[in-house]
C-alpha cells in the first residue's frame, strides 16, 4: 500500500493527499482521522499548492528580478524589504504586472528644477520610471541627518515615498486597446478616480509594517488616504484589491455601495473626492485658503453607507460581534478630524456634525449588540 501524501500549512496542520483518479482530495488529521476540509481551507490549500501561487517559486522569481535589473541591484538603498513585502501583499492573482513592470523598472533622482517642489515622486506610468525628487529628499535629510530618530524618519520620508510609487508601478498595466490602466484609473481619460486612486495608494503604503501610523496624519494625500481606509471597511478589502490591481476603476466599488443604498448615485462619492483633491493642489499651489465642504459632505455619506453595512450585517449574522466592533474601531481611526485638516490653510470646517452623528451610531450598534446577546 502507497504512503499517504502529505504536507503541512500553517493554521490548518497536516494535510493529506488522497488521488482520486486525476483529482486531489485533501484531508486533515484530527485524532487519526481523516476530516475533509472546509471549503476555506481547501481554497487555501489549492492556493498554496497551484504553481502560479507558489511562494518559494515567486520568491525566487522576485530575486532573480531584482539580481536581472541593474537599477534594483544597485539602488543606494536596499529595496529587497519593501520589494518582497509589496510581492506579498498583492494577491497572487494580481501579481503580473508587478513582474513585469520591476524587470524593467528605472527609477530616478532628479533635482527640483525639472520637478514641481512640492511633489516628492511620481510614477511615468508610460515609460515605466519612478522619479524621486531630489530636492526634497536632500531637505529631509538635511534637516533630520542628527536626530536620533533619523533611521526612522528616513524610511518614513524618503523610502515611503519611493514605495507610494512602486505601489503605483505594481497596478500599472497596457490593455489590448493600448490605454493605460494605473491603480483605479485609465491615464489621460477623463476620469473621476484619481483623487480615490491616490488615497488608496497611500492607504496600501502603510499596511507596510516599517511606515508608522503616525505619520499618515501629515502624508499628501491624507485626506483621500481616510476615504480609501473607510471604504475598505465597507466594500471589503478583496473588492478592494479586485478594483486596484485588476478592474482599474470603481465599477465593482460602486456596485457593492448600490447595494447598500440604491437612493444615491454612488458615482458622485468619488467625482467630490476627486474634485476636492484638485481643488486643494489648487489652493496649494496658489496659496488660497482651502475651504470646502466636501470633505464633510464626503465623510457624512460614507458613514451613512457604513451605517447600512453594518446594519445588514447585524441582521444577516453575517459578522461576528467581535469583527463588527473591531471594524467600528478601525472606522474611527480613519475618520477625518480637525486635527487631519489643521495642515491646510482653511476656516473651521464643519467635520463635527459627521463625527457625532458617527459615535451615536457606534453607541446604537453597542447596544443592539447586548440586546442580541441577552436573547
Ligand atoms: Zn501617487
Amino acid at each position: 500500500m502507497v504512503n499517504d501524501l502529505y504536507f503541512y500549512v500553517n493554521n490548518i496542520g497536516k494535510i493529506i493527499i488522497k488521488i482520486i483518479g486525476t483529482d486531489f482530495i485533501y484531508y486533515k488529521e484530527i485524532n487519526n482521522k481523516l476530516v475533509p476540509l472546509t471549503a476555506d481551507e481547501n481554497e487555501i490549500v489549492k492556493n498554496i499548492l497551484n504553481s502560479k501561487n507558489s511562494t518559494i517559486l515567486f520568491s525566487v522569481k522576485l530575486n532573480s528580478i531584482i539580481e536581472n535589473n541593474p537599477n534594483l541591484k544597485n539602488f543606494e538603498t536596499d529595496l529587497t524589504f519593501y520589494l518582497e513585502w509589496l510581492e506579498n501583499f498583492i494577491p497572487w492573482e494580481f501579481r503580473n504586472d508587478f513582474y513585469t513592470n520591476l524587470a524593467t523598472l528605472k527609477i530616478n533622482f532628479i533635482d527640483n528644477n525639472s520637478i514641481n517642489n512640492s511633489i516628492g515622486g511620481y510614477y511615468d506610468t508610460k515609460n515605466n520610471q519612478i522619479f524621486i525628487n531630489k530636492y526634497l529628499m536632500n531637505h529631509i535629510i538635511d534637516k533630520y541627518k542628527n536626530n536620533k530618530n533619523f533611521e526612522i524618519i528616513y524610511t518614513n520620508g524618503v523610502m515611503h515615498e519611493i514605495l507610494h510609487e512602486l505601489i503605483h508601478m505594481a497596478s500599472t498595466h497596457i490593455d489590448k486597446n493600448g490605454e493605460i490602466k494605473s491603480g483605479l484609473t485609465t491615464v489621460n481619460d477623463d476620469s473621476y478616480t484619481d483623487g480615490i486612486s491616490e488615497g488608496f495608494t497611500e492607504f496600501f503604503s502603510y499596511k507596510c509594517p516599517k511606515m508608522l501610523k503616525l505619520f499618515r496624519k501629515t502624508s499628501g494625500y491624507n485626506i483621500e488616504m481616510y476615504f480609501a481606509a473607510i471604504l475598505t471597511e465597507i466594500v471589503g478589502e478583496d473588492v478592494a484589491f479586485e478594483s486596484y490591481f485588476h478592474l482599474h476603476d470603481t465599477s465593482l466599488m460602486e456596485e457593492k455601495l448600490n447595494q447598500l443604498l440604491p437612493e444615491y448615485d454612488s458615482k458622485n462619492i468619488f467625482k467630490l473626492i476627486n474634485s476636492n483633491l484638485n481643488y486643494r493642489k489648487y489652493c496649494l499651489h496658489t496659496n488660497d485658503i482651502y475651504n470646502q465642504n466636501f470633505v464633510e459632505y464626503i465623510q457624512k455619506t460614507l458613514i451613512s453607507y457604513y451605517k447600512a453595512k453594518i446594519l445588514k450585517n447585524i441582521d444577516n449574522n453575517t459578522k461576528t460581534e467581535e469583527e463588527i466592533l473591531q471594524s467600528i474601531n478601525n472606522v474611527r481611526e480613519n475618520l477625518i478630524t480637525n486635527e487631519t485638516l489643521k495642515k491646510y490653510k482653511t476656516s473651521s470646517l464643519q467635520i463635527e456634525d459627521s463625527l457625532k452623528d458617527f459615535e451615536e451610531f457606534a453607541l446604537k450598534v453597542n447596544n443592539m449588540l447586548i440586546l442580541k446577546r441577552s436573547l
